[in-house]
């Protein structure tokens, strides 16, 4: 079984801590995310179960098995770093087959290994160009293959696809998946990308300042955040958060934002806990998720700036603390000075309490 359990495992640097008391239990065959900001621990929670770095406290185990002072060649790991780490002197069909070759496997096996891992790759037409002719988006899928072609039972990935072009990470998202859908590794895959972690891990463990925040599918992290860090941080643009205070009106529970105005009533099931809240909430909504009110019920805010990307326009409204911003499909024909009246979709709002940043469950 190739499940991967961390069992309160901590990492500090002298007094520096960079992982603090993180639990997690990643199923066999699961293709998990570790996604956060720069420096917040990612890559040294994925060097302690490569056996690269010793925890400073924690247990890693693979299966029942733990991991402590076993060193890295005999963890059957497969690793591929943010650097390819390839030999250029040798062609792609010989660093492909590097591995395998080692472990004395036979011609014919190395050979068919290496034409699968190679069609997979779509590197079939450049397996015998030598590997310092090539750019670095190849190099990196070569080492991708060179790792992948070992079948290790967990394979760990350390931003893979930070150096390669835009076009070039669209394509390695799918084909990563693909390998890992056919060689059925648990994967664990380092990533700021939160492109990348949406679209191809089964779940995601957002992480923060080197402390687990949330744990869940990308659906489950983008719906429900546990608290307004991963509120903000999942979602491009995050996800809207603004300051006030619960209110009873004649419609229901609502929030006084204050010059904002008042929100439109909140759902009963949420409005059941936030009608205990004492002090301030965070009124949350995301930018997808709104619509133009027509009838003029909603927050009246000022148009600030419209990006048209493509396809969707971002329109910015408001100022300072009251600021949002709103995603529509289509080209919604606000310009900068208009007031547009925004109506969150009733049932994706979610309101956090101000002071410690923690969702509040509908009950
Ligand atoms: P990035 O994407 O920038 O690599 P990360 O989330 O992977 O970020 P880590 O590389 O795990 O972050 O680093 C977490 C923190 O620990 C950082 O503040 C880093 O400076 C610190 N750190 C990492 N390795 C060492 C070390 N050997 N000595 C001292 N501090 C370290």
């Amino acid at each position: 079984m190739s499940t991967i359990q961390l069992r309160n495992l901590t990492k500090t640097f002298g007094d520096f801590t960079a992982l603090k008391t993180m639990d997690l239990d990643i199923a066999d065959g699961e293709f998990m995310a570790l996604l956060g900001p720069s420096g917040c621990g990612k890559s040294t929670t994925m060097n302690m179960i490569a056996g690269m770095e010793e925890p400073t406290s924690g247990k890693i185990l693979f299966g029942e098995r733990d991991m402590a002072g076993v060193p890295m060649g005999r963890r059957g790991v497969g690793f591929v770093f943010q650097n390819y780490a390839i030999f250029t002197h040798m062609t792609v069909r010989q660093n492909l087959a590097y591995g395998p070759k080692m472990r004395g496997a036979a011609k014919a096996e190395i050979d068919r290994r290496v034409g699968a891992i190679a069609e997979l790759l779509q590197l079939t037409p450049l397996l015998d160009r030598k590997a310092d002719r090539l750019s670095v988006n190849i190099l990196q899928r070569v080492a991708i293959g060179r790792s992948a072609i070992m079948e290790p039972a967990i394979f760990l990935l350390d931003e893979p696809l930070s150096n390669v072009d835009a076009a070039f990470r669209a394509v390695m998202r799918t084909e990563l998946k693909q390998l890992q859908r056919q060689f059925k590794q648990t994967m664990v895959y380092v990533t700021h990308d939160q492109l990348e972690a949406m679209t191809m891990a089964d779940r995601i463990a957002v992480m923060d300042h080197g402390v687990l925040q949330q744990v869940g599918t990308p659906l489950e992290v983008y719906n429900n955040p546990v608290n307004v860090f991963v509120a903000r941080f999942i979602g491009a643009p995050g996800m809207n958060l603004l300051k006030g205070r619960p209110a009873e009106s004649d419609r229901g529970l609502v929030v006084d934002l204050g010059p904002l105005g008042i929100t439109p009533p909140l759902p009963d099931d949420l409005a059941a806990t936030v009608r205990g809240a004492r002090g301030e909430v965070l009124y949350g909504f995301r930018p997808e998720q709104v619509a133009l009110a027509q009838d003029g019920r909603g927050l009246a805010m000022s148009v600030t700036f419209v990006e048209r990307i493509g396809a969707r326009t971002i329109v910015h409204l408001g100022q300072g603390e009251g600021a949002v911003k709103a995603v529509f499909d289509n080209d919604v024909g606000l310009s900068i000075g208009q007031t547009a009246v925004v109506a969150p979709d009733a049932l994706s709002v979610r309101v956090f309490d101000a002071a410690t940043g923690v969702a509040m469950k509908a009950s």
